[in-house]
């Protein structure tokens, strides 16, 4: 069992936002876990071979069609007042979701609002493309105690503190039947938060870019992760319909 992580980023207005490893949708990992070709234990659970291919993944799972897959779901978690934490262990909305929230409130004032937005995006680019490591690596290293995935909480903090300064008293409400729907009158503050630990969330689990720089190879990367959340807020801040901007940045 992985060691869990739940974090608080942020709490207001009757919300909570955390920052957690359980969000239980483990996607596969797309960096080069065996890069020197080592006799490892095939990655593919329940499997005894072992490898030497790059992914990890023996021939017979790879037969299957199996592939590796991170050992942990990184997610940005919304709790309302009324709720535990175990009760909305998988409250993680969709970046794109999250993004129509925050776009309605922009085009409400949009002479004020679409700068704001535009340098919040911007922010969170900075910070978080090829800055997070894939979600295995990043929970390894909270493992070992070689890294601390506090510092994405960190900077999700210290991004929405720029952008959506403390005190600012806006809210809205969620867009869309389902499980969220009972979410009203959220703080602006906590869906900003919620989509800055979104993106970061994408690209640890997506991504491969930290990976890459690391071993001083960037331009082996694959994987757009961050790219790709903010792709779909400029097809919608630049005109784009929903379906448009889903369409354009589907996996
Ligand atoms: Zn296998």
């Amino acid at each position: 069992m992985p060691k869990p992580f739940d974090r608080l980023a942020l709490g207001e207005g009757g919300y909570t936002v955390e920052f957690s490893n359980r969000g239980g949708k483990r996607k596969n990992n797309p960096t080069i876990v065996n890069l020197e070709r080592r006799e490892v234990h095939c990655g593919i659970e329940g499997c005894g071979n072992t490898t030497k291919n790059q992914d990890s993944v023996c021939r017979s799972c790879k037969k299957k069609k199996e592939k590796l897959k991170h050992t942990v779901d990184w997610v940005g978690r919304i709790i309302p007042e009324d709720k535990t934490r175990e009760e909305c262990l998988t409250w993680a909305p969709a970046h794109s979701e999250i993004t129509e929230v925050l776009v309605r409130w922009m085009k409400e004032v949009p002479e004020k609002r679409q700068s704001v937005m535009d340098a919040f995006i911007n922010d969170l680019l900075d910070n978080i493309v090829g800055r997070i490591p894939d979600a295995t690596t990043l929970q390894k290293d909270y493992e070992s105690g070689s890294g601390d995935p506090q510092s994405v909480v960190n900077m999700a903090k210290e991004v929405v503190d720029r952008h959506f300064p403390r005190g600012m008293t806006d809210e809205v409400d969620w867009l869309y039947e389902g499980k969220y729907k009972e979410l009203k009158k959220i703080p602006v503050r906590i869906v900003a938060i919620l989509l800055a630990i979104a993106f970061a969330s994408e690209e640890s689990n997506r991504g491969d870019l930290y990976f890459w720089k690391n071993k001083n190879q960037e331009g082996r990367s694959k994987y757009a992760s961050a790219f790709m959340s903010a792709a779909y807020y400029l097809l919608r801040r630049y005109g784009a319909t929903e379906t448009q901007a889903k369409m354009s940045v589907r996996h």
